[in-house]
């Protein structure tokens, strides 16, 4: 046999390999976390390179560009418009693009580049005629995205169904109105309590770190100017807060619509009276119902075992074509305000909800966050809490000892109501930039931001990048100008993931304490104490 040789090396290497013990899943999550951030650096987004596609005679072109000397837009009629653009304005050549877009006119792009690359000063002159999309350019590290979106689809698709199951069963199991009451009672008022902490302690970072005082004239024009198409467009998609109206709204006119419509809170108060009203009928007519609602639960929460197989695939791939597409660069930028929003964030989950656990339970610190791991991973990656309520419910269950009814009740309402992390971000956000538009804010104001700011937390869906919109309202509140939020949007992303860990670690904290209240924490750690 001549292949012998070979065979045998290739039948060692292969056993070799599948002795290799795999790291246990939130490891391997966490490498995957890693690895993605090295290779989306390492494959970024050029900052400058654009590619145009455009109609010439019948054919579609795409091209690459990387340099050019002016970058002109004609738009039909032959009219020139004044606007040209040099190679560094890569965001704002892609947002007047959008503009002229919407415009619905036809545009020509001409483009003056180096004739040689030694800028020898002749020069060439491009017409690109009808010209249909202007976009980055995309790398490796971008183009896998879809990967990433696979998973958090997989995620979401879960969560209203879980929402709808568990809060229904876990309002049912608390028995009668009394418990209901007294349990919802408690959840209520320590989501209360530790979002109006969380603001106050994004209100002191930010006035003690004074992020917008250190920030330069300008690049505060630099990045009003790049963004102000995005904050158009999010301005439009904020609506206007009326606090009568919020509470009408709660009301579901048609709960199958609220779920179709992923109407998060109405899906809420309906699971509740449901679930309440299920316990207060015969047994003989409520039972089956719950135990559809509990088998639907149970259902989805397996699913998320079989989802996590794929997390490690899915949490690479997210981030990096986060860190891909956005770099690092911009954090240098907003250095002092990402600085202040990342220390409020620590100090309220390492603080507050250390003093929770221990406060009002005999779980060791270590294990709480330890048993939290994988939830914040999720959290991380996904920048959702909704995606990442049935991995929570899973940690706390399994890890924390929390007994089935209290999870089924506090983690959907918090994922829902209670974004510690989002409003303390609101509260850093808007003084900073009342800070660059040389705003004092005086106590009545920082107080209204505070009130503001938990009930903008309480409707904010538990999706990425709605904290943003939502900070509209409050800004709107005290009179900052709204299209300051352009000043925040770059590094929104990177923010986003950061505080949706502390959003779903506080639901969490808050679970253990009302579960350690009622008797019905159950880890192990108890027995030892
Ligand atoms: N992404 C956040 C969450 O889902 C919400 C936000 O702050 O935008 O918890």
């Amino acid at each position: 046999m001549i292949f012998r040789k070979e065979i045998l090396l290739i039948f060692y290497i292969l056993t070799a390999v599948m002795k290799i013990k795999l790291p246990k899943l939130h490891n391997q999550i966490l490498i995957a976390l890693i690895a993605g951030a090295i290779f989306g650096s390492i494959f970024n987004v050029s900052r400058t390179a654009l590619i145009i596609s455009y109609k010439a005679i019948d054919e579609t072109k795409t091209i690459s560009i990387r340099d050019w000397k002016k970058f002109s837009f004609v738009s039909e009629g032959m009219t020139f418009d004044s606007i040209s653009f040099k190679a560094h304005q890569q965001i704002e050549i892609i947002n007047y693009f959008k503009k002229v877009q919407a415009s619905d006119r036809k545009v020509s792009i001409i483009l003056e580049k180096y004739f040689s690359t030694e800028a020898d000063g002749k020069f060439d002159f491009s017409i690109l005629p009808n010209v249909i999309l202007v976009n980055k350019e995309k790398t490796i590290a971008t183009k896998i995205k879809w990967l990433g979106d696979i998973f958090i689809r997989l995620l979401t698709m879960i969560a209203i169904p879980l929402v709808l199951g568990s809060l229904t069963v876990g309002a049912a199991s608390l028995g009668d109105i009394k418990k209901f009451a007294r349990i919802g009672g408690k959840t209520i008022s320590f989501y209360l309590v530790t979002t109006s902490i969380a603001i106050s302690i994004g209100l002191v970072a930010a006035n003690l770190i004074q992020p917008g005082k250190r920030m330069n004239v300008e690049t505060k024009e630099r990045l009003l100017s790049v963004y102000s198409k995005d904050v158009e467009v999010k301005i439009g998609t904020a609506e206007e807060y009326n606090f009568i109206d919020e509470i009408v709204k709660l009301i579901p006119k048609n709960p199958f619509a609220a779920i179709a419509n992923a109407e998060m809170l109405q899906i809420v108060l309906f699971a509740l009276m449901l679930g309440l009203v299920l316990s207060l009928i015969p047994k003989s007519k409520g039972e089956p119902v719950i135990k559809f609602f509990d088998g639907l639960s149970e259902a989805m929460i397996k699913m998320v075992d079989l989802i996590m197989l794929i997390a490690p695939i899915g949490v690479f791939a997210l981030i990096s074509a986060t860190v891909g597409e956005f770099g690092f660069d911009i954090l240098q930028t907003l250095f002092w305000y990402v600085a202040a929003v990342l220390f409020g964030l620590f100090t309220h989950t390492l603080g507050t909800y250390t003093l929770i656990v221990k406060l009002f339970s005999k779980i060791k610190l270590s294990t709480f966050f330890k048993g939290m791991r994988k939830a914040q991973t999720i959290a991380f990656s996904t920048s959702s809490s909704a995606a990442t309520l049935p991995v929570n419910m899973e940690c706390c269950q399994e890890n924390l000892g929390v007994s089935k009814s209290i999870t089924s009740f506090v983690l959907p309402l918090g994922a829902t109501i209670n974004m510690d992390g989002t409003a303390l971000y609101q509260g850093v956000a808007a003084v900073f930039i009342a800070q660059v538009f040389g705003m004092d804010l005086n106590f009545m104001q920082q107080l209204t931001i505070v009130l503001t700011a938990t009930l903008a937390s309480i409707g904010t869906a538990p999706v990425p990048g709605v904290g943003i919109i939502m900070l509209i309202i409050v800004l709107k509140s005290v009179g900052i100008p709204e299209e300051g939020i352009a000043l925040i949007l770059g590094v929104d992303r990177i923010l986003d993931m950061c505080r949706t860990i502390t959003n779903i670690t506080g639901d969490a904290a808050v679970a253990v304490a009302v579960a350690s209240s009622e008797g019905e924490l159950l880890h192990p750690d108890l027995k030892n104490a």
